[in-house]
C-alpha cells in the first residue's frame, strides 16, 4: 500500500464523516491535488493513475454534495482501494428517512463507520424495515461483522489469509489477542550481556556474511550487529536464508541465548525480527501475534493498530457503570486497545483481567438464561414410598455404595418437585452411574409414562439394555415393573420390521423405555408420554442433539451423565445451569489398577507380561496415540505397529484393529468381537475411550503416553481394572524429558479422576475437558478456567444482574443482552 493513497484514504474517511461537506482539508479538497500528484509520484503509483484521480480532485470542490461521494468512489476504482470504495454514500441522499437529530448525533458511531455489504446473517436481520419511522440504533448494519477486506490495508488476499487464522470479521481481528509480547522498554544493552544470559536486544546490522567451515561441510552465516554501545556476533548454520533477509543499516530485534565462541561473546541461530524506527524510538511493549505462513508480524501490528484506532471508541461499554467501578474494570475500547498495544504492564494486567472477566461473564449470563427458563416449566411429579424403593433396592445383587445412595435421593427429590430435574451425574468410569439412572427410570415407568437412554454407540447401547433389562424385568414377587416387550433397543442395525413395532409401541405409549443410539433421534420417533431422558456420556452428543431427544416429551425429566470427572471450578462455569451431582466412590472390591512407566527399552518385558495375562485367559489393550505413521516419524501408530505385533511379537495370537477412521459400525462390529472374546488384543488409538464393559481385560499398554492428558489416560485406564482380578497399566512415554514425565508420575499416585482433572486443568487448560463444539467455550480466550477467583467474582455480578432483571430487559441492560447474544449465538446455552 502506497503512503500517499493511504493518506489519501484517511482524508477521504473525514471527508465522508463530515457528510462530504469539502471540510476535510483546509480551504477544500481541490487544493490538495498538486500536493497530492507529487507525492504519489514520489511513491511510485503508476503515472496512468495519478492523472485520473488529480483530474477528479481538482474539480472536486465545485461538486454538489452527492456527486462528491460519487467521485470519492470512483477514485476509489481507479486506485482499487477497497477502503474509499466503501466509504458511506451522502447521507441526506441516501438515506432520507433518517430524522434530523439522529444524522447529527455524534453518539451513533456507526454512522461514520464504512457502510457494510449484508454479509452476515445479523446485519441482514437488523437491517431497517424501511417506512419512514426513526432506526432504532440496533437496526442499523453492524460494523463490527463486517468482513476484514472491508478494512482498509486488507485485499482479498489477506484476508484469505485471515480466515486461516479463524479470522473473518473486522471484531475478530480486534479480539485476536497476542500471544506474547516484545516489551521493547526492557532490553538488555549489548554491553550488558552475560554468557547464559536469555535476552532480547535491540541492534542495527553492521554487516553479514558467509564462510566455511574448516571441514567445508557447512556454510556458516555470520552477521555483526551493534548498539551504541558495543556489537555482538549471530551465527547460523547452513541457513543461507538469513543472507536474504539481513540488510547492513537494518533494525532489528533479536531474542536468543547468549553463549561464547573463541572467548567472545556469540548468538546462534537466534530469533530476529526487523523492526521500524518508531518502536525502538517509542520503546513499546510490543505485541506478537500467533500467524500463519504469508502473514507478517509488522503487517498484522499495523493492520490491528489502525483497527483500534477507527473503531475501539466506537464500542459500546455494555457493562453498567456500577459494576465497572464496583469490581474496579478497565472500560472495554481502552482494555481492547491496551491488550494489543499495552502502555505498560499494569495496564496490561488490568485489560486481560477486564477481557476475561467479559468471558466469564457472558458465559453466565447465557447459562442462567437458560436456567431461568428450565426452572419455571413445570415437571410432572413422580412421588416414590420407601416402601416401593427399598423393595427395588433389596432385589439388586449389591448394595449401593454412600455416593450412589446420595445421587439417589438427589434424583427422587428432582422427579417429586414439581419442576422438570435438570440434573448432571458426574461419576467415574465405573463407580456404578447405570443402576442410578435405571432407578430413576424404574420411578418413571411404574406409574405408565416413558423413559429413553441415549448412548453414544451402539455396543453401549446393548450393554444398558441389557443391564437394564435385567434390573426392570426380574422380580421376587412376580409383579416385574415391566414386560421384556415394553422394554426396546433401537439402534442403526435394528431390522426394519422391529424398527415398525417399536416406533408403533413408542407412539401408542406401550414401549415404556427404549435404550438406543442418535437413532432415537434420528427416525421419526414420537413419544405417547415421554416424562424422563437419560442422556449417556453426554460429551459425545451436541448440544443440539440432547435438545432434540429433550422435545420429544413436554418438558420430560433430564439426567446427563459423564464419566469425565471436571474440577469444580470448571463445572461450576461450564454446567452452571444443571444441578450437579457427583459419584465419589467406587464399589467395593475393585482392586486399582497397578500402573507404571516404562521406557521403551523395557518394551519386550512388558509384552512377557501381556503374554502371561493371556495364557490365564484375559484380553489385553494396547493403545497409542495416532492412528497411521505420518511426517512425525517418532510418533508409533496403530495401523503400522498391529502389523508388527502380529507379525513380530504375536503371531500366536488374535490382534483386532480398532481406530477413528473406521466407520461408526466397522468400530461397533470390533469392540463387539473383542467383548466376545474373539481377540485377545485390542490394538486401538483412543476410540475406545467410551464406557464399554469388558471386565476380561486386565492389562493395557499406552504408547505416546507423554502425549495425553491425565484426564485421557485415566479414562483409558479405566477399561482395565473392571473385575476382581488384578489389572495392569503399562505407560511408556516416547521422550525421556524429565518434566514431561513427571507429569505422568500422578497416574501412578492417584487413581481419583477428580485429582487427576485438576492436574489437566493447571497444566494443559480446559481444552482437555471441553469440545470446542460446546458452544460459549470458544469464547474462552483468556480466562483461566483454574481461576477460581476470577469465575466467582463474574458469576456474582452476573447472578445480581440476572435476578434484578432476569430477561435483560431493562434500559441499562440492553447492551447487555445484546453482548451475551452475540456471544451466546444460536442461544445455545443450553449445556444439557
Ligand atoms: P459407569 O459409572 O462407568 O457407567 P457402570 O454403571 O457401568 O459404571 O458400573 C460398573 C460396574 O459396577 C457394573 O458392572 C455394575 O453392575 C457394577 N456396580 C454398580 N454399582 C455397584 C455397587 N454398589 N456395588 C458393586 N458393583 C456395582
Ligand atoms: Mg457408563
Amino acid at each position: 500500500m502506497f503512503r500517499s493513497i493511504e493518506k489519501l484514504y484517511k482524508i477521504f474517511k473525514l471527508e465522508a464523516d463530515l457528510n462530504y461537506s469539502d471540510k476535510a482539508v483546509v480551504g477544500g479538497l481541490t487544493k490538495l491535488t498538486e500536493i497530492w500528484q507529487a507525492d504519489a509520484r514520489g511513491d511510485g503509483v503508476p503515472e496512468g493513475e495519478i492523472q485520473q484521480v488529480a483530474d477528479i480532485l481538482k474539480g472536486y470542490s465545485d461538486l454538489s454534495i452527492q456527486k462528491r461521494a460519487q467521485a470519492i468512489k470512483q477514485i476509489g476504482q481507479i486506485l482499487d482501494n477497497p477502503g474509499i470504495k466503501h466509504l458511506p454514500g451522502a447521507k441526506a441522499l441516501e438515506q432520507p428517512q433518517i430524522p434530523k437529530e439522529t444524522q447529527n448525533d455524534p453518539s451513533k458511531p456507526t454512522q461514520m463507520l464504512p457502510k457494510v455489504t449484508q454479509t452476515t446473517s445479523r446485519a441482514s436481520s437488523r437491517k431497517p424495515s424501511g417506512g419512514a419511522a426513526p432506526i432504532p440504533a440496533n437496526a442499523l448494519p453492524d460494523p463490527f461483522l463486517s468482513p476484514t477486506n472491508t478494512v482498509h490495508g486488507i485485499g482479498q488476499k489477506q484476508s484469505q489469509l485471515l480466515s486461516k487464522l479463524g479470522i473473518f470479521t473486522v471484531e475478530d481481528l480486534i479480539y485476536f489477542f497476542p500471544r506474547r509480547y516484545d516489551d521493547y522498554t526492557k532490553m538488555k544493552l549489548i554491553k550488558d550481556l552475560t554468557y547464559g544470559d536469555e535476552v532480547t536486544i535491540i541492534a542495527c546490522v553492521d554487516r553479514v556474511g558467509t564462510f566455511s567451515s574448516r571441514d567445508k561441510n557447512r556454510k556458516i552465516i555470520q552477521a555483526v550487529v551493534s548498539d551504541n554501545t558495543g556489537s555482538i556476533q549471530l551465527m547460523w548454520f547452513n541457513q543461507i536464508y538469513h543472507l536474504r533477509q539481513l540488510r547492513k543499516n537494518m533494525f532489528i530485534s533479536i531474542s536468543g541465548k547468549i553463549e561464547q565462541y573463541m572467548g567472545r561473546l556469540v548468538m546462534y541461530h537466534p530469533d530476529y525480527e526487523k523492526i521500524s524506527q518508531e518502536q525502538i524510538n517509542t520503546k513499546r511493549i510490543v505485541p506478537v501475534y500467533p500467524l500463519t505462513a504469508r502473514l507478517n508480524q509488522r503487517w498484522l501490528r499495523r493492520v490491528i493498530f489502525s483497527v483500534l484506532e477507527n473503531w475501539a471508541p466506537k464500542i459500546p461499554e455494555y457493562l453498567t457503570e456500577y459494576i465497572l467501578e464496583d469490581a474496579s474494570l478497565m472500560d472495554l475500547p481502552t482494555a481492547l486497545k491496551e491488550i494489543h498495544f499495552p502502555e505498560n504492564h499494569d495496564n496490561l494486567l488490568k485489560a486481560r483481567h477486564r477481557l476475561a472477566f467479559d468471558e466469564i461473564f457472558l458465559l453466565q449470563l447465557g447459562v442462567l438464561r437458560q436456567k431461568h427458563e428450565w426452572i419455571n416449566a413445570e415437571g410432572r411429579k413422580f412421588p416414590v414410598d420407601d416402601d416401593w424403593l427399598n423393595n427395588q433396592l433389596n432385589r439388586l445383587p449389591f448394595s449401593l455404595t454412600d455416593a450412589q445412595q446420595k445421587v439417589l435421593s438427589d434424583l427422587r427429590a428432582d422427579l417429586d418437585s414439581g419442576r422438570p430435574m435438570n440434573r448432571l451425574l458426574q461419576g467415574d468410569v465405573g463407580s456404578g452411574k447405570t443402576i442410578i439412572a435405571g432407578l430413576g427410570i424404574a420411578m418413571v415407568v411404574r406409574s405408565g409414562s416413558q423413559a429413553a437412554y441415549m448412548a453414544p454407540t451402539s455396543i453401549l447401547a446393548e450393554q444398558h439394555y441389557k443391564n437394564l433389562k435385567q434390573l426392570l424385568t426380574t422380580s421376587s414377587d412376580h409383579h416385574p415393573l415391566l414386560e421384556e416387550s415394553q422394554i426396546r433397543l433401537l439402534i442403526g442395525d435394528t431390522p426394519s420390521r422391529e424398527r415398525h413395532e417399536i416406533l408403533e409401541g413408542l407412539a401408542q405409549g406401550w414401549v415404556k423405555l427404549v435404550i438406543g443410539t442418535h437413532a432415537l433421534i434420528e427416525d421419526p420417533v414420537v413419544f405417547n408420554d415421554l416424562q424422563f431422558v437419560v442422556v449417556d456420556e453426554q460429551h459425545r452428543f451436541g448440544v443440539s442433539q440432547r435438545a432434540a431427544l429433550r422435545e420429544k416429551g413436554d418438558n420430560p425429566h433430564l439426567l446427563v451423565m459423564t464419566a469425565t470427572p471436571i474440577p469444580r471450578s470448571l463445572a461450576l462455569t461450564v454446567y452452571g445451569d444443571l444441578d450437579l451431582s457427583v459419584l465419589d466412590e467406587m464399589p467395593p472390591g475393585r482392586q486399582p489398577v497397578k500402573t507404571y512407566i516404562n521406557y521403551p527399552v523395557e518394551r519386550e518385558r512388558i509384552y512377557n507380561l501381556v503374554r502371561i495375562q493371556i495364557n490365564r485367559g484375559h484380553q489385553a489393550f494396547i493403545i497409542y496415540p495416532l492412528v497411521e505413521q505420518g511426517e512425525n516419524e517418532e510418533v508409533l501408530a496403530a495401523v503400522q505397529e498391529y502389523e508388527r505385533l502380529q507379525s513380530e511379537i504375536f503371531p500366536d495370537l488374535r490382534l483386532g484393529l480398532i481406530h477413528g477412521r473406521l466407520r461408526a459400525d466397522e468400530k461397533d462390529a470390533i469392540m463387539r468381537q473383542f467383548r466376545d472374546h474373539q481377540f485377545d488384543i485390542l490394538v486401538s488409538t483412543t476410540v475406545i475411550e467410551v464406557g464399554v464393559d469388558i471386565p476380561n481385560a486386565t492389562i493395557m499398554i499406552i504408547e505416546g503416553a507423554d502425549r495425553f492428558g491425565l484426564a485421557q489416560l485415566h479414562q483409558l485406564r479405566g477399561r482395565v481394572g473392571r473385575s476382581a482380578e488384578q489389572s495392569y497399566c503399562f505407560l511408556i512415554p516416547q521422550t525421556s524429558d524429565k518434566v514431561e514425565n513427571e507429569r505422568l508420575l500422578a497416574m501412578v499416585s492417584t487413581h481419583d479422576g477428580f485429582v487427576l482433572a485438576e492436574h489437566d486443568l493447571k497444566q494443559r487448560g480446559p481444552g482437555e475437558f471441553l469440545g470446542t463444539r460446546q458452544s460459549g467455550y470458544a469464547g474462552l480466550r483468556l480466562a483461566s478456567l483454574t481461576d477460581v477467583h476470577l469465575i466467582e467474582t463474574a458469576r456474582n455480578y452476573a447472578q445480581q444482574v440476572f435476578e434484578n432483571d432476569p430477561t435483560l430487559q431493562a434500559e441499562e441492560h440492553h447492551l447487555m443482552r445484546q453482548a451475551m447474544e452475540h456471544f451466546w449465538p444460536n442461544k445455545e446455552g443450553d449445556m444439557s
